[in-house]
């Protein structure tokens, strides 16, 4: 039986990821969207290559592009935020939820409306939106599989038992390529520094996040509403291997862990299959060549990141939606070479330093409140 399945941002790294799992078994599935920013051209020779019922991108101004790349072929091609929408609404058995940013956010909310199986990558929509996404999770029947890798492993290790028996879920972090580096160092640290992960082959935003930190912050605030534990049973530890993926301890003292390659093909396949299993074609883990696993303490010191997410979470209202929306916004200007690596976090950390905001309840006040903060973010850094 063939099941049905949409890639929200197929051209990004999960996108490609998912789409290289599907190729392996290409016969067993049939692709309904697939959606890009503005990479018109890559998006159209996927959706070929997948026959695709419809090719979306973000941005209007490459549909020109993107219809021409799909002449002569029975593929629909359309733009604009509402196509996002409406694409991501088409009833599939999993939709991928991986674009990157707030962005992602409505066309998520248009799939979990449809009450199927979301395979979630984009960590940025469930910081934002919150509960209002959870609400509409149960609201409508559908299910949510996390890809991200640690919250796919927590998942796991929560199968077949009792959430209310946990101690600790413990988040790994890899600590990204700064880790050992020096307050000095890091001011310094440029763009492409950020972007060569140690570990892992991401998109530019979460590479800049995982060296900021701000990644295993957004994904403490994630995992808060994936696993509904209380803030006081998440914990994050540092481990440069990346080679366990997260833990939870129950309360008897046994520790279930995932462990794989530092690959997402990985995770992605445990959401595709789930809940039973695929081949992905990575090597299996060489736990000889690997030789040691170690484990510290997040420094919060040099990586204030994480101390803003929990805070902020903390608080509640607003603030996630607002450290989120001032995180994507430093980033950005980080990466067009507007300011320092260590402004990113401060920025962060002025945007939500004021009156937090009531907590958003529905989707068009999530917008609002991350439009706010992306403005007030862009004031603080005069680049408005
Ligand atoms: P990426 O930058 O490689 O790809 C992003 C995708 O989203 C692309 O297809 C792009 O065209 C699309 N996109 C970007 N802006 C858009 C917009 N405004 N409107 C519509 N589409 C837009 O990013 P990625 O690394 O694949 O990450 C995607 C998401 O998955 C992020 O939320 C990230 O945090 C999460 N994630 C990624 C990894 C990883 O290994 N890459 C791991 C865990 C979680
Ligand atoms: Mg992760």
């Amino acid at each position: 039986m063939t099941r049905s399945l949409s890639v929200l941002g197929a051209t990004g790294s999960v996108g490609a990821s998912t789409l290289d799992l599907i190729r392996r078994e290409h016969h067993k599935w049939r692709v309904v969207a697939l959606t890009a920013n503005c990479n018109s051209v890559e998006l159209a020779k996927l959706a070929i290559e997948f026959n695709a019922e419809i090719a979306v991108v973000g941005d209007e101004a490459y549909l020109d592009e993107l219809r021409e790349a799909l002449f002569g072929t029975n593929i629909k091609a359309a733009g604009g935020a509402q196509a996002l929408c409406e694409a991501a609404a088409r009833p599939v058995d999993i939709s991928v939820a991986a674009i990157v940013g707030c962005a992602g956010l409505a066309p998520v909310m248009a799939a979990i409306e449809q009450g199927g199986t979301i395979a979630l990558a984009n960590k940025e929509a469930l910081v934002s939106a919150g509960e209002v996404m959870t609400a509409a999770v149960a609201k409508h029947g559908a299910t949510l599989l996390p890809v991200d890798s640690e919250h796919n492993a927590i998942f796991q290790c929560l199968q077949g038992n009792d959430i209310a028996e946990v101690r600790w879920i413990t988040l790994t972090a890899s600590g990204g390529p700064f880790r050992e580096w020096t307050q000095a160092k890091l001011e310094a640290a440029t763009p492409k520094q950020a972007v060569a992960h140690p570990n892992w082959d991401m998109g530019a935003k979460i590479s800049v996040d995982s060296a900021t930190m701000m990644n295993k912050g957004l994904e403490f605030i994630e995992a808060h509403h994936l696993f509904p534990v209380g803030l006081d049973r998440l914990r994050i530890v540092v481990h440069p291997q990346s080679v366990i993926h997260s833990m939870v301890e129950y309360r008897d003292g046994s520790t279930l862990a995932q462990l794989g390659p530092s690959d997402m093909k990985v995770p992605i396949a445990s959401c595709l299959a789930w809940p039973k299993r695929m081949e992905t074609g990575c090597e299996p883990l060489g736990l000889p060549a690997i030789g040691q696993l170690s484990f510290f303490a997040a420094d919060e010191e040099r990586f204030p990141a994480t101390k803003l997410a929990r805070d902020a979470v903390h608080a509640g209202g607003a603030a996630p939606a607002t450290l989120n929306a001032a995180n994507e916004v430093a980033v950005a200007a980080f990466l067009a070479g507007q300011i320092g690596f260590t402004r990113i976090a401060a920025t962060v950390a002025q945007t939500l330093d004021r009156d937090i905001e009531a907590a958003p309840t529905t989707l068009e006040e999530v917008m609002a409140v991350d439009s706010r903060a992306r403005v007030r973010a862009a004031e603080i850094l005069e680049i408005a």
